[in-house]
């Protein structure tokens, strides 16, 4: 049945060759219990090893029914065990959290046999070795004794022909250890049983051979009683585990170590809620993002205002007004939109207002306090309700007169008053990206008057003066003869032989809606004695260096008829057919927010980029972090799953049971925290920001992020195999035990 042939065992370890044991020559037959002796250290467990396949060998031949096994792969003494060997050990090598009957179960199982067609040949078995009243009792309840029974009756249920057991009553006290022997006896029959023990006495009367090993060698070799023929042994019939099987064990092993099943569902929760609340907090930012298009020349982006313009380059008729009106879905018209995206400070005693100045026949809805204006000077303000000065007295700024002051071009004022207005009614508003600005309405007198300083403000004026631009402000004056500049005399000494009368002053204007210039030529110079006769001012010092230019030509500058104006529409939704109908009016007309300067969408791109970015670093980082905690929670079950290995599982088995219990434990996890989410989301789980994180999440990105948790589950369990079948079966054992 098996034969060993000058077999040599050596170990490499670290460069230095140690020798297991060294030239053995045997001959064993099925029938015999053969009893091996010998000092620790002295080869046996080697031995034994290397016969039940579970080790390799370096020298010599081991035949099995007349087979050579020197050139087997370990695939081939994987069939090897499954067919001819049941080991026993020492320490029992059982599964502690499952119970008796679970444990002779395994073996079946893992070779391929069907839970039903067991049953009866397990009970029977237990009923063998006598343990019947604890078959549903958990291995790490038992005795010694009784685990050393179940593990017999473990290596009796796989049928082999081979029993292989290493010093199986090392551990027992000599009443249990005598009763072992004798189950094992009756098991032998038919049977070849290898034993390790140093207990002669206890095995004397069975024993056909006895064996005596010494520093690696056989010093005797001792036949008792002899076996005549050799009977042809009986295999043990096995097929590959069915993918049942694994399912049945990939599942009972998620639940039977409680501790386990609890820190695995927390790693694989707090995968799952890291991404995805990454993920979530990127989507927000991605989405708060695209509220955050500005425009440079609009300040007025609110999504209901059209800009519109004469496709001639015409200035707006009252003709035209009164068409555009007639359209259903127009509200109001803006004249001069100019006015939306421009503004004027008022001031008193220190306090100031910036805003647009808007024709009151715009104003919409009812005032919050006071009452609308009466005559020409009175206003009202649509101000924010964040104001400060709404925040202490409501009634602070109602029944003021301001002063309007006089613009310098762009956002900047002098102290100087064009003309004054007061306050008569508030409206509050809540400022949005969209709008935010304070509104004046006024009347038309007011804006006539004002019209100049809002352009003025949205304007750049550049003067060319002795071929260079210069920064001298422009001043408007009646005493000024038109076409004509007054300038100090100080700039006379910038020309040749002072001669600065009849030189050219040209003035540009430019802004969003055109570009216009003034050419002027110095009609003469002030000094601190002609100034007042020239201009009519006083305080010279103060007026230094201006350039003083007639009135109508100034304003000419900035009194233009209206070229764009806005036409705001009462539903938002029909925006683009009413755009259609100012088209077919002979206008251009584009929606305000068509001039967002797209930083936000870009703004909203870079999130994107950062977004996938962050999330698959994140998704490799959490990878490695759960392996080294899966690793160190699993490698409590090495001794289960070289167990496994041992009984007859393969690296394929193996994997794959990991993979279901790993696939549970994540998926139940996951399930949790789906249902958390629900409940937040249901309210039923009362935590805002949560619910206003996760209203983020679509169910695509639920589903994704399952995916992720899978393949990251599921790639543990490759690695954590490999890992696992790195090393032979029974080094993977003795580096745990
Ligand atoms: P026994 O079972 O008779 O006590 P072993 O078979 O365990 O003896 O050991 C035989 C020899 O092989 C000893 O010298 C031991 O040190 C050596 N040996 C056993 N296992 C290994 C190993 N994994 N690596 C290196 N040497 C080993
Ligand atoms: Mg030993």
């Amino acid at each position: 049945m098996l034969k060993l042939e000058n077999v040599s065992k050596f170990y490499y370890n670290k460069g230095i060759i140690a020798s297991g044991f060294t030239k053995v020559n045997l001959e064993l037959k099925i029938g015999e219990f053969v009893v091996i002796t010998g000092e620790s250290g002295s080869g046996k467990s080697t031995l034994l090893n290397v016969i039940s396949g579970l080790d390799s060998y370096e020298e010599g031949e081991m035949y099995i029914n007349g087979k050579e096994t020197s050139h087997y792969t370990e695939k081939d003494f994987e069939d090897y065990r499954r067919k001819y060997i049941a080991n026993i050990f020492q320490s029992f090598n059982l599964i502690n959290s499952y119970t008796v009957y679970q444990n002779v179960e395994l073996v079946l199982l893992l070779n391929g046999y069907k839970k039903h067609e067991v049953k009866k040949k397990i009970l029977d078995i237990i009923d063998q070795v006598g343990l019947t009243k604890f078959k549903n009792t958990k291995v790490s309840k038992l005795s010694g004794g009784q685990k050393q029974r179940v593990a017999i009756a473990r290596a009796m249920v796989k049928e082999t022909p081979i029993i292989v057991a290493d010093e199986p009553t090392g551990n027992l006290d000599s009443k249990s250890a005598g009763e072992i022997i004798e189950i094992l006896k009756r098991v032998a029959k038919d049977k070849l049983v290898i034993i390790v023990t140093h207990n002669i006495e206890q095995v004397e009367e069975y024993a056909t051979r006895i064996i005596k090993m010494n520093d690696g060698r056989i010093i005797e070799n001792t036949e008792i009683k002899k076996i005549e023929e050799e009977k042809e042994p009986q295999k043990s019939i096995y097929s590959n585990m069915s993918l049942f099987n694994k399912y049945r064990l990939g599942i009972r092993n998620t639940f039977n170590i409680k501790t386990k099943f609890l820190l695995l569902f927390a790693v694989f929760l707090f995968i799952s809620t890291a991404i995805l609340a990454e993920y979530a907090s990127f989507q927000m930012s991605e989405e708060e993002s695209v509220d955050e298009g500005y425009s440079i020349t609009f300040s007025d982006l609110s999504e209901n205002r059209i800009l519109i313009n004469k496709k001639n380059k015409k200035s707006f008729t009252n003709e035209d007004y009164k068409k555009i009106k007639e359209l259903s879905n127009v509200d109001y018209i803006v004249e001069d939109d100019i006015f939306l995206d421009s503004g004027i400070m008022m001031y008193r005693n220190d306090m100031n207002l910036y805003g647009s100045l808007l024709s009151i026949d715009t104003f919409k809805g009812e005032v919050d306090l006071g009452r609308m204006p009466q005559n020409e000077d009175e206003i009202v303000v649509k101000m924010r309700d964040d104001s400060f000065y709404l925040a202490n007295n409501k009634n602070e700024l109602l029944n003021k007169t301001f002063s309007v002051l006089k613009s310098t071009g762009l956002n900047s004022y002098n102290n100087e008053e064009v003309r004054k207005v007061t306050i008569v009614g508030i409206q509050y508003f809540t400022p949005s990206n969209s709008d935010n600005r304070n509104k004046f309405y006024a009347s038309k007198e007011v804006l006539n008057d004002l019209r100049v300083e809002v352009n003025k403000n949205y304007s750049t004026l550049k003067l060319l003066f002795n071929g260079k631009y210069q920064q001298y402000t422009v001043e408007p004056n009646d005493n000024v003869k038109k076409g004509k500049a007054i300038v100090d005399d100080d700039f006379k000494y910038d020309f040749k032989y002072y001669s600065i009368l009849n030189k050219p002053v040209d003035v540009y204007v430019s802004n969003i809606y055109y570009n216009d210039e003034l050419n002027l030529t110095i009609s003469n110079t002030y000094t601190k004695y002609n100034f007042t006769r020239l201009t009519g001012l006083e305080k010279y010092d103060n007026n230094r260096y201006k350039i003083f230019v007639n009135t109508e030509d100034y304003n000419s500058l900035y009194n233009k008829p209206s070229y764009q104006s806005s036409v705001f529409v009462k539903d938002v939704e029909n925006i683009e057919e009413t755009i259609n109908q100012l088209e077919t009016l002979g206008l251009t007309a584009k929606k305000v927010t068509d001039f967002k300067v797209n930083q936000g969408e870009m703004y909203k791109q870079i999130i994107k980029i950062i977004k996938v970015v962050v999330t698959i670093v994140l998704i490799i980082v959490l990878f490695f972090i759960s392996y080294l905690i899966i690793r160190i929670i699993l490698k409590s079950r090495n001794i289960y799953y070289t167990t496994l290995r041992m009984l007859g599982a393969t690296y394929k088995n193996v994997r794959r049971i990991l993979d279901i219990e790993l696939f549970t434990n994540s998926t139940i996890s996951y399930l949790f925290l789906i249902a958390f989410i629900y409940l937040v989301k249901t309210n039923v789980i009362a935590l805002e920001y949560i619910a206003k994180l996760v209203s983020f999440l679509s169910i695509k990105e639920y589903v994704l992020m399952y995916v992720i948790l899978i393949v990251i589950s599921r790639l543990i369990s490759i690695k954590f195999a490999r890992k696992l079948f790195k090393n032979t079966a029974i080094n993977t054992y003795n580096e745990e035990v």
